[in-house]
């Protein structure tokens, strides 16, 4: 019994420890098997995971996984900018409240997102803003979302520097972007969007430019399934185990080892978030 928990323990331990900083855990897509979506996580050396909220109530949901799997899983309390128009003096004020809470680790996703104006571009400004003041007030990082925005993305950050330190979750942009991002200060969280020969080659090229210290990775699952996961699953739901394929393909175009990259992004990730090392 004794060499069995040995060779578990050993098998457990994972050789290349990755965070995953942006997973919908909360979706309801994960309802029926979370718990073996977790456990696989870890099995693949997912060693802790940043639960992302979108709304109010998905924020509470986050941070109520969060303190189901001390240590393991964290919570961002946000509200997306596609929900921007729910926010007023009620919902920030219970958003404020969860902000506080010790498992959550950053105020998000917020942001703006002009690529389907979900909500006005005005509450999306506002709600923005807001979220910038919280993340000050709580002295926590933000985790920004950016789709067709980035001119007033960035005059928004510009206006709340130096008082917030964040990520760009989700990094799709141009080298330009990516300059303009890295020059405000931004970490820059990359995902399987890298692994789409159709619409992410072109970050392949720009991975070399990312400082070790501000590269983070995340899956956002159950959305953004890499394309080239072979075989993939027939649900098509993406989950925080395939992170480890997502970093072999950042570690690549970087020209370093994938052992190397899970060091430096897990160490970028904690200092970010000041996660506990487990
Ligand atoms: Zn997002």
């Amino acid at each position: 019994m004794a060499d069995h928990s040995t060779a578990a323990a050993t098998l457990a331990a994972p050789a290349v420890p990755l965070i995953d900083i942006g997973i919908n855990l909360a979706h309801d897509s994960y309802d029926r098997d979370r718990d073996a979506v977790i456990a696989r996580a870890h099995a693949a050396g997912v060693v802790q995971m940043v639960v992302t909220g979108a709304t109010l109530a998905g924020s509470a949901r986050a941070v109520a996984l969060a303190r189901a799997h001390p240590g393991r899983l964290f919570a961002t309390a946000g509200v997306h900018p596609h929900h921007a128009a729910d926010l007023d003096a009620a919902s920030l004020a219970g958003l404020a409240e969860l902000a506080r809470d010790p498992t959550v680790v950053a105020v998000g996703e917020c942001g703006l997102d002009y690529f389907r104006n979900l909500s006005p571009p005005a509450a999306q400004r506002q709600a923005f803003h807001w979220q910038l003041e919280l993340a000050a007030r709580v002295g926590k990082p933000v985790f920004l979302h950016q789709r067709d925005a980035h001119d007033e993305f960035i005059a928004i950050l510009r206006e709340h520097a130096p008082h917030w330190r964040g990520v760009a979750h989700c990094f799709t942009g141009s080298a330009e972007q990516l300059h303009a991002d890295l020059q405000l200060g931004l970490a820059i969280g990359i995902t399987g969007w890298i692994c789409d020969e159709r619409r992410g080659a072109h970050l392949l090229a720009l991975m070399p430019q990312v400082p070790a210290e501000r590269l983070l990775l995340e899956t956002d699952g159950p959305y953004l399934l890499p394309r080239d996961l072979n075989p993939k699953p027939a649900s098509r739901r993406n989950e925080p185990a395939y992170l480890p394929h997502i970093a072999a393909a950042v570690a690549q175009a970087r020209g370093e080892t994938l052992e190397s990259l899970a060091r430096s992004s897990t160490t970028a990730a904690r200092a970010l978030f000041a996660l506990p090392t487990p």
